[in-house]
């Protein structure tokens, strides 16, 4: 038989080794507790001295009200907190209240903290060696706290292997700072490399005024965690539907990234990583956007603790809210509004590649006049600026007219076509200057626009019967996803039927189609079917396909239009959804004030 080990109690020390795990993974997880306990503690100045990315030495020091000599010991007990004054989580407005953060880092490194409180003649301090407290000395040092984390997991051998190099750690830990200065706009935020002054956060000042609208006055922060560039374009959010108050920042849809790291979502001032949340922010975008990219936006909600769970995560990253979908349909709502009204009025300059005073007047984008002066955006290149391109109404009788006069189409935001040039692009005057049309991906994007449209309104959906039914060829494996989406592709206008084991008859297409290679469309279809079957991706996928061959294959690809045709396509974008962008996401057209025309040729207005 072998030996059966014996069940005993772990010592203390391991259990609290093993809970801090869960709160510590990282230098970055230990300094983020101690920003948040810095800023519990209505600091206004905060500076964070690293060695080795805090592997060696990681220390927050804080102006705030500090610690009382005699509760120097509580504070680094387990389970000790001064946050939660009515043993209520229900009611949380701090950052801390599980009292673990301390405990767990002296579980886990060597701890000293030295504290003064305001009045108090001298400052205290206090530190652990292998989890042991030692007493409390009277020491000299400022008012605030200061908390030196020396040796982080040394004690823990196995988690040290885990530490990534010192440029990983660090990258992890500006991230934190950025989230938490993000939250916390009104405290001076440094970070110190060894000697060297790594980050600096000013602080933003006028926030206590309660008429200063937040946002603006943040627009410094914002630009200095994201770009100018994303403060200058972003739209504002506003928006109340109680208990929710949602705030911030979305970025147009053309301003897409590969990365998920320009993302901010608070709740209550926390940053929080909710994937239902995220992806449903991106759905808002939806097809604005291509595939596979995201969009960048900082964004705040704010509510009655009581509607909201905290304490779901050690780290305290996650949140349960108690009515997620009056959020979730908030956000969808706030972030569609804005896209939809905007995306047709706007359109990207060049010329603010060459200057930086361009004349700014949309409300959402304050600040960005100086921002924009502080010159960042003076490289050459293609600075994705985004200029109300509408100012006037679009006017009502905005359907289609090929006889639309020259003269008053140029009172139209897209104005009065004038050339169509290097077979695709038409060159447009408008009231305030000129405007370049992408002819294919305009008429992509109407196409499709109207293929949905006309889905909803299934009455509408033109289907041309084929006078000699086409027998396709299919192979057997694709079948079965032709038949599984029968329903669809039918309501779409296609009619067809499985004939035998690796064909179908085609009976009917949608009319836009008439025109098009059957073949490739219906094996374009089958791919999109295979890349996921989500019913409202795939119709979106298909939608793409369609709009995309049946503007290939009109009577306008490839060949030079005549003014009234020109026209009528720019009357059409006009009124079309999203006619800002094509179905890829890129602009669909451009705009060149007078003044940006003028700046361009270094002539002074
Ligand atoms: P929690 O923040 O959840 O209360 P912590 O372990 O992070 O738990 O901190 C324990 C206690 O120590 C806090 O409740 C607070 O009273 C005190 N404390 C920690 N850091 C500071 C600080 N920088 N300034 C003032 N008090 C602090
Ligand atoms: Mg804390």
């Amino acid at each position: 038989m072998t030996d059966m080990p014996s069940i005993r109690a772990l010592p203390d020390l391991i259990i609290r080794q093993i809970a801090a795990g869960e709160v510590i993974e990282r230098p970055a997880s230990a300094m983020k507790e101690l920003l948040e306990n810095a800023l519990d503690s209505g600091a206004q100045q905060i500076d964070i001295y690293l060695e080795q990315a805090g592997k060696r030495l990681l220390q927050v020091r804080d102006d705030g009200h500090g610690i009382a000599a005699e509760e120097l010991p509580l504070a680094i007990a387990k389970h000790a907190t001064s946050k939660l004054a009515n043993n209520d989580l229900s009611d949380i407005n701090s950052y801390g209240f599980r009292g673990e953060a301390l405990a767990s880092i002296a579980a886990v490194a060597k701890l000293h903290i030295q504290s003064r409180r305001s009045g108090d003649d001298s400052a205290h301090e206090i530190s652990t060696e292998n989890g042991a407290i030692g007493a409390v000395r009277p020491a000299r040092g400022e008012l605030g706290t200061t908390i030196t984390v020396r040796d982080l997991f040394h004690a823990t051998p196995a988690r040290l292997k885990f530490l990534r190099s010192d440029n990983a750690e660090m990258a992890a830990i500006l991230e934190n700072l950025r989230h938490i200065a993000l939250c916390a706009p009104a405290v001076r935020f440094r970070l110190y490399d060894g000697a060297k002054l790594r980050v600096q956060f000013e602080a933003v000042g006028g926030l206590h005024d309660k008429s200063d609208d937040l946002l603006s006055a943040m627009m410094p922060r914002l630009a200095e965690i994201f770009d100018t560039e994303f403060v200058a374009n972003a739209y504002t959010i506003t928006q109340e539907r109680p208990p929710y108050y949602l705030s911030g920042l979305i970025s147009p849809a053309a301003m897409h990234r590969g990365r998920v790291d320009r993302q901010f979502l608070a709740v209550n001032g926390r940053i929080i990583r909710d994937r239902t949340l995220m992806g449903v922010i991106r759905a808002a975008y939806g097809d604005l956007m291509p595939k596979g990219r995201y969009p960048q936006f900082a964004l705040f909600i704010v509510c009655d603790p009581a509607w909201l769970d905290v304490n779901v995560h050690p780290a305290k990253t996650e949140v349960c809210f108690r009515d997620p979908a009056v959020l979730r349909s908030m956000l969808i709502n706030a972030i569609r509004a804005n896209l939809d009204t905007r995306a047709m009025l706007t359109a990207p300059t060049i010329a603010s590649t060459f200057s930086h005073s361009a004349p700014n007047n949309s409300p959402s984008r304050a600040n960005s006049a100086q921002l924009r002066a502080s010159g960042v955006m003076q490289q050459p290149g293609f600075a994705q600026d985004w200029q109300p391109l509408a100012r006037k109404e679009v006017p009502q009788a905005g359907v289609p007219d090929s006889g639309v006069e020259a003269q008053s189409a140029i009172d139209y935001p897209l104005g009065a076509a004038k050339a169509h040039i290097l077979g695709n692009y038409i060159v447009a005057e408008n009231a305030d200057g000129m405007v370049l049309i992408d002819q294919h991906a305009a008429h992509e994007r109407i196409v499709y626009e109207k293929l949905k449209a006309d889905y909803h309104d299934s009455a509408k959906t033109a289907v041309q019967p084929l006078l000699v039914p086409e027998v396709l060829r299919i192979s057997a494996d694709n079948l079965p996803k032709l038949e599984d989406h029968q329903n669809l592709l039918n309501e779409l206008g296609f009619s067809f039927e499985v004939f035998g084991h690796d064909a179908v008859v085609l009976r009917a297409v949608p009319a836009l189609l008439a025109e098009s290679n059957k073949v490739d469309l219906l094996e374009d279809i089958l791919e999109s079917i295979s890349e996921g079957t989500e019913e409202q991706g795939l119709k979106d996928r298909i939608y793409a396909i369609l709009s995309r061959t049946a503007c290939h294959s009109s009577v306008r690809a490839g060949r030079c239009l005549k003014v009234e045709e020109m026209n009528a396509l720019l009357r059409q974008i006009e009124v079309t959804p999203n006619g800002g962008h094509c179905n890829h996401g890129r602009p669909t057209q451009i705009f060149l004030s007078l003044a940006d025309v003028k700046k361009l040729f270094g002539r002074k207005s």
